[in-house]
């Protein structure tokens, strides 16, 4: 029997595999595509998803198919420009470009050679997992190859990473709630010669124009994202046909200037699951959530999902929490995962509410609030801002703005120039204690804490240092996924926090 199988093999799927692949499980996985899907959707993440791909050791890998995002600049119904959304300044609070564009097939391709190295995960591909069931010892798929032979496949748990249109999601009868946006829109991704690249912007570009909301993104090397709404009445097949796209680019390019890579039409939705559990069976990526792709955000979900998941599942298999508070650990991936997918798709569609107003008059009035807001200088707002942090699950009782937030990764000097910090610690539990504050006694209660002390850290560029001051916080305590599950403003409550941390956890 499997510790966890895992149905679907893309983006999601492919991180929980390595992730729990690295924390040492006998993991299954299955896909219904012999090959890495070829076709780019996602065309940008964050820096929380490179500090994932550094734990998986593939962040070397697929730097050569990632490039800072340029900023995006929101121009409005007479051209003016209405607002900058650019990343935070540097020093980089996680220790990487905060905002990437990349290719997706190839970032694909270098996470499951990763999982390849792995003696304890199986991949099978070209394969469709036809029925899902389960009792109180496990799950069961039913696995039906190429050739239509029926094989079973048994597991402790199954993450259901299979997709918008999720074969697991309907067989449990597990509903979707509409978070009520649903659009057509054409997606046209090309590559772009040296005659076109002159011709188009250096930045990106959300055209707020009322007759055709449009976007334009300044992927890697020579490639560039159209997304261009649909009217009503336009059918959306044949917008997808090569003369029509080349229409609809006529704005900024003719065929001579590049070769369309893909071009396709999608509705986008606002959904999320109702539950994100049943029994033994968890869902994740697009097959939990989607949202509209104004931030770049629908990967970055998946992502975060199978890495809130993972160590949940490891800590639980691997018997390091008590049986007894086992459920509700489990149950903390669905309530945290939930209320952020949710805070971050109402702040996605508010941001494409600014880009899709289809009104003129309301257009303009838009156009005058933005500017007005801003005192008529439009600002740079960095897009990591309207990220939210955990707000409910794992956590700390006692609230703080700290609380739930992404921890930062410092640069560490090291022998011979420096490293991140979880280079050098590992991702498990942290106790990151400020500069003066002592450890205490009660860092023993949650075995396999490490007591990072930041006057022995030697960090190069006062990333932590700014935090801690920031936040006037004497210490916080950092769960395996980098998130903070609470914070000691004095140094007297370190030691009640590690406690808060272990009783939850059964350990005490
Ligand atoms: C136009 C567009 C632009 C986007 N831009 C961005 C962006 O910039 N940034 C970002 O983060 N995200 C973006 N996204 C979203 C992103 O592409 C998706 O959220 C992401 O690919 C979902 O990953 P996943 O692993 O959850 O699902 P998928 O990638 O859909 O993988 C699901 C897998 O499950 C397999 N499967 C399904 N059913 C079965 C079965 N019964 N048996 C076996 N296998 C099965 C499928 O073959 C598939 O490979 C965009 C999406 C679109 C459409």
């Amino acid at each position: 029997m499997f510790d966890v199988a895992i149905v679907g093999y893309g983006p999601a799927g492919q991180v929980a595999a390595a992730l729990l692949g690295q924390a040492g499980l006998q993991v299954y996985a299955c896909d219904r595509l012999a090959e890495v899907y070829r076709i780019p959707r996602a065309v940008a993440l964050d820096h929380e998803i490179l500090r994932v791909f550094q734990q998986l050791g593939v962040e070397a890998a697929i730097r050569p198919w990632c490039e800072p995002f340029t900023p995006s600049e929101y121009y409005g119904v007479d051209g003016r420009l209405i607002r900058r959304m650019t990343m935070v300044a540097p020093p980089y609070p996680q220790g990487y470009t905060p905002s990437m564009v990349f290719t997706q097939p190839e970032v694909e391709r270098v996470l499951r050679e990763r999982v390849a190295q792995m003696a304890r995960v199986r991949v099978e591909l070209g394969v469709e997992m036809r029925r899902i069931t389960q009792d109180e010892h496990g799950v069961q798929l039913e696995i039906e190859s190429a050739e239509g032979r029926l094989t079973q496949v048994q597991a402790k748990y199954a993450i259901a990473c299979d997709g918008g249109s999720s074969t697991v999601r309907t067989q449990f009868d597990m509903p979707l709630e509409d978070l009520d946006f649903d659009e057509p829109w054409l997606v046209v991704d090309v590559l772009v010669n040296e005659q076109g690249l002159a011709k188009l912007p250096a930045v990106s570009v959300q055209y707020c124009e009322p007759d055709r909301p449009c976007t334009l993104v300044i992927g890697p090397k020579n490639h560039r994202r159209w997304e261009i709404s649909l009217k009503p009445g336009e059918d959306p097949q044949q917008a997808a046909a090569p003369a029509a796209t080349w229409q609809h680019l006529a704005r900024w390019l003719t065929p001579a200037d590049g070769t369309l890579w893909r071009q396709a039409s999608y509705r986008f939705h606002a959904l999320v699951a109702a539950q994100w559990r049943r029994g033994r069976v968890f869902l994740a990526g697009d097959a939990a959530h989607m949202q509209p792709p104004f931030l770049g955000q629908g990967m970055c979900q998946g992502v975060r999902d199978a890495a809130n998941l993972s160590w949940k599942l490891a800590a639980v298999l691997h018997g390091e929490v008590q049986a007894a508070a086992a459920e509700a650990l489990l149950d903390s991936y669905g309530v945290e995962r939930k209320a952020h997918v949710r805070e971050l798709t109402s702040r996605i569609k508010a941001v494409g509410a600014v880009i899709c107003e289809r009104d003129p008059a309301r257009a303009r009035a838009r156009d005058e609030r933005l500017l007005a807001e801003c005192g008529g200088v439009v600002k740079d707002t960095p897009r990591q801002d309207l990220l939210p942090a955990l707000s409910q699950g794992l956590l700390s009782r006692h609230a703080h703005a700290a609380r739930g937030q992404l921890f930062p990764q410092p640069w560490i000097a090291a022998e011979g120039g420096r490293r991140h910090l979880d280079e050098v610690f590992g991702n498990g539990w942290r106790l990151v204690l400020a500069a003066g504050t002592p450890v205490p006694a009660a860092a023993k209660a949650l075995p396999g804490l490490r007591v990072l002390r930041s006057e022995e850290l030697n960090e190069t560029e006062g990333v932590l240092a700014a935090w801690f001051g920031k936040n006037e916080l004497a210490g916080a305590l950092v769960r395996p996924d980098n998130y903070v599950f609470g914070v000691a403003p004095g140094a007297d409550q370190a030691g009640a926090l590690v406690e808060e941390a272990a009783a939850a956890l059964g350990l005490i």
